[in-house]
């Protein structure tokens, strides 16, 4: 996996439609690429802070802001 294909999942991730967690791939490519797993940890906890006490999807516009926030941290540690 590349940190490209990495970033695509994650995307999915903030859809909800993926679960990053359960991929092996992914759990790989993190244990060998340090800029990644903080943009992991980030988004996680981003979205663990958000999601607590509500189960719910989150909302189009709080996805879209963090779609931006992913690309941004990604870029930037990416260099
Ligand atoms: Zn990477």
């Amino acid at each position: 996996m590349k940190c490209e294909e990495l970033l695509q999942m994650l995307n999915e991730y903030v859809d909800g439609t993926v679960d990053p967690g359960v991929c092996e791939a992914f759990e790989k490519h993190l244990a060998g690429c340090n800029p990644c797993q903080v943009v992991v940890d980030n988004i996680r906890q981003t979205i663990t802070l958000y999601k607590d006490g509500q189960p719910c999807a989150l909302p189009v516009k709080f996805r879209r802001k963090l779609h931006d926030t992913l690309r941004e941290r990604f870029t930037q540690l990416h260099r």
